[in-house]
């Protein structure tokens, strides 16, 4: 039986001066974790607070859920003990750099070395960010062994077709005035749509202006890693990269509508040859399912291409989406760069990717971008085809020539069955 004694009223942390002034000061971007200021997020000790939301992005609300069902202890503090980094990141000068990352904690990974001082103090700082090891199995690199496209070797990719990797678990943390900067929009615009969007969720993003940092209640990323992690910020060591968005559909189910899998064990693939022949290989994966827009609006779309007059057509791909949406995309790959300014990144000599929107991210802050590879004609699977066509005449890299608009309308998907 719980014997804490519920609170008689609810805190509101919405209006300034009710703290009891033990919340550290952050200044985004200084290059010393200390002068920064530790992220503090904790529903524990509130006073001690610096941010608006709390941690673990959507998942905040299932240990709500926890707390009310009476599974979890309020104040329950995380015992970290053999929790620290398998490999040690950073800190790069892109640390120190306020504008290069807007919307995760350089310091994340480490606050239990970088902030012992105040966790001493009895600080509740938690990580954003966890970095482990494992190996991988896909059965499309035991395809490409079988076909002697790969060979273990022993280190990268082992006699049992598992592939050694570091992997890397990040939690969005959001600087507002610089993610506002990022997007070309005032902060005092961006705050209110922030709090009126999603239903007045969070009140001091509007009367809190004085809190800069924002946990917000969206999904991660995660990164893997082959070779070494500290090599991907030497720029002299190839570099292939995939940044890779959520499919839930094609990457875990194997549904043929896009090519969503394909490139991704395509870029694997990849990655593990560039890591044998002495370089390294990062998949970036972000939740951002169904271009950020969910999963049930996607499908909602794959019923409106296919049931449209003239059935599912290239043409018609992105107004499909737009009918429904209200936008083609939501992913707005403005943010997606920092993931790789935190590993130090400054040359991708590789990209596995044929976006234009992330090229032109990746490149627009600062990275540069050596060869683009495309996705074999041959992994595109028959339905995908719609989408690939109508995305390369929508400015998507190829190696061939952009479909014309006959061409385009050519391109038909398979019909419901
Ligand atoms: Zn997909």
């Amino acid at each position: 039986m719980p014997t804490e004694i519920p609170p008689r009223h609810i805190r509101l942390t919405s209006h300034p001066g009710q703290s009891g002034g033990g919340a550290p000061a952050i200044r985004w971007g200084a290059p010393d974790a200390i002068e920064r200021g530790p992220i503090v997020g904790t529903t524990t000790n509130r006073s001690q607070r610096n941010v608006i939301g709390t941690h673990s992005g959507s998942y905040g609300v299932y240990r709500a859920l926890a707390v009310a069902a009476g599974s979890l202890t309020r104040g329950h503090r995380a015992d970290l003990t053999n929790t620290s980094p398998t490999d040690a990141i950073g800190p790069y000068p892109q640390w120190g750099d306020a504008e290069r990352i807007v919307s995760i904690d350089p310091w994340g990974a480490a606050v239990a070395s970088v902030y012992e001082p105040y966790l001493e103090q009895g600080y509740d700082i938690r990580p954003t960010i966890a970095v482990t090891k494992a190996h991988i199995h896909l059965p499309e690199i035991r395809h490409a062994i079988a076909f002697q496209r790969l060979a273990a070797d022993g280190r990268v990719l082992l006699s049992d077709a598992s592939a050694v990797v570091t992997k890397v678990a990040l939690e969005p943390v959001w600087w507002l005035p610089g993610v506002a900067r990022r997007f070309a929009v005032s902060e005092a615009d961006l705050r209110r749509a922030l709090f009126e969007e999603t239903g007045g969720m969070y009140p001091e993003l509007v009367t809190r202006s004085d809190i800069e940092v924002f946990l917000p209640p969206i999904g991660g990323q995660t990164l893997y890693v082959f070779g070494d992690i500290r090599a991907l910020a030497d720029p002299s060591v190839t570099l292939t990269a995939r940044v890779h968005d959520e499919c839930n559909g094609s990457d875990v189910f194997g549904s043929d509508i896009c090519t969503c899998r394909p490139y991704l064990t395509h870029a694997i693939e990849e990655c593990i040859r560039g890591a044998q022949a002495g370089g390294v290989g990062l998949i970036a994966y972000s939740r951002k399912e169904g271009r950020a827009l969910g999963e049930v609006t996607k499908f909602l779309v794959y019923n409106a291409r296919k049931r449209q007059e003239g059935g599912d057509r290239a043409d018609k791909y992105f107004l499909r989406t737009e009918c429904v949406a209200g936008v083609q995309d939501m992913r707005f790959q403005e943010l997606m760069p920092d993931v790789l300014h935190w590993l130090g990144i400054r040359r991708i000599h590789r990209l596995v990717s044929m976006s234009n929107d992330k090229y032109d991210a990746i490149t627009g802050s600062g990275i540069e971008v050596g060869e683009r590879v495309k996705i074999p004609d041959e992994l595109v699977p028959a339905d995908a085809k719609v989408e690939i066509e109508a995305k390369i005449a929508a400015g998507y890299f190829t190696d061939g020539s952009a479909p014309d608009d006959s061409r385009l309308a050519s391109v038909k998907g398979r019909e419901f069955e």
